[in-house]
């Protein structure tokens, strides 16, 4: 009978509205249906096998698989994750990437590990200034361009000077110089091929360019994203004075990003540049899941318009499924609204 009413006070504190307990602490999936009954949070089963890494700070059970002792039910009823949420993300830094159930294992095991191990966002720790945590040196493991061969460069990123730079072993300069201002970094674990892959993307003479990157330690490869994350944050902070944060912390860095192939078609122009400025739709874009009247492509049918004021710019995709994805990535960004 314990035991029963064990379980039943907690799944029905878990049903309770307004007490935070009804995602997952970690990552905010929904139902969780484990604990941690040393931190008093609601997880899921993800999260929970990440905190049985953390036998020393965390100890998890089954809401409906184990045994709940009446004490713990008791401080299961006191903490809850809105309680948990106010100590150890008190000072979540506006840049820092939380990441959700659908990101990949580093992300959300160097989360979980900031948040309770290490605490990094708890009151009175240490500022996390946008300029000073933007920047960082160090070693990172960098696939060759020709080569594939991952070998160890060392990277320097400054918040102030607006740049990442990274230096061979022979070179006596930087091997590159890369502004901060439209850099993106994104965690690409499969096509990397690496658990700690990350993909950093940017523009060099208006070409786009890529660095696949990883490093051993989950936190170093963590804290180097979120260091080029506060580095973009206090860019655009200073480019944009008056911009709400709310506004610029979705443009820190983008991870709808499709890449891949279509195939261009329709019309050409004297001025084919291999890009497509894609701006919001108050300014006059737009994407269409068909071809212009007229228009066909010549290897794949399914195609995709996407309208800008000045033009109409055609592709065609591979399937019917490639369409979707590439029009549902294309729908976000031009549903996102433009700063300047
Ligand atoms: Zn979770």
């Amino acid at each position: 009978m314990e035991r029963d009413s064990g379980r039943t006070g907690l799944l029905g504190l878990l049903r309770a509205s307004g007490a935070g307990n009804t995602r997952c602490a970690d990552c905010g999936a929904p139902d969780p249906e484990w604990a941690s009954y040393t931190l008093g949070v609601f997880i899921c089963l993800n999260c929970s096998g990440i905190h049985r890494n953390l036998p020393e700070i965390s100890r998890v059970k089954s809401l409906r698989l184990d045994f709940w002792e009446h004490d713990l039910v008791e401080f299961m009823k006191k903490h809850g994750n809105l309680c948990a949420k106010a100590i150890y993300e008190a000072e979540v830094p506006p840049f820092y990437y939380v990441p959700q159930s659908k990101d990949c294992l580093v992300l959300r095991e160097q989360w979980i590990r900031a948040k309770y191990e290490r605490k990094e966002f708890v009151a009175t720790s240490i500022s996390h200034d946008a300029c000073t945590s933007g920047s960082r040196e160090g070693f990172l493991w960098k696939r060759g361009r020709d080569s594939k061969q991952f070998l160890p460069r060392q990277f320097i990123l400054s918040a102030r000077d607006g740049v990442l730079k990274y230096y061979t072993k022979e070179s006596k300069g930087p091997k590159a110089v890369i502004s901060i201002k439209d850099l993106n970094a994104m965690f690409q674990t499969e096509k990397i091929q690496n658990s700690h892959g990350l993909q950093i993307t940017y523009s060099e003479g208006g070409q786009t360019r890529n660095l696949f990157v990883y490093h051993e330690s989950g936190k170093e490869i963590v804290d180097w994203f979120n260091a080029i994350r506060a580095a973009r944050f206090h860019y655009l902070r200073t480019t944009f004075p008056t911009a709400p944060e709310s506004e610029l912390v979705p443009k820190i860095t983008r991870s709808y990003f499709k890449e891949g192939y279509m195939e261009k078609t329709g019309p050409t122009d004297a001025f084919e540049t291999g890009r497509v400025i894609i701006g919001s739709k108050e300014h006059g874009y737009e994407v269409r899941a068909s071809l212009p009247r007229g228009v066909k492509g010549r290897r794949w049918k399914a195609g995709l318009t996407i309208v800008t004021p000045k033009r109409e710019f055609v592709f065609a995709c591979e399937n019917d499924r490639e369409q979707k994805e590439w029009m549902e990535a294309l729908n976000e960004i031009i549903s996102q609204p433009m700063t300047a």
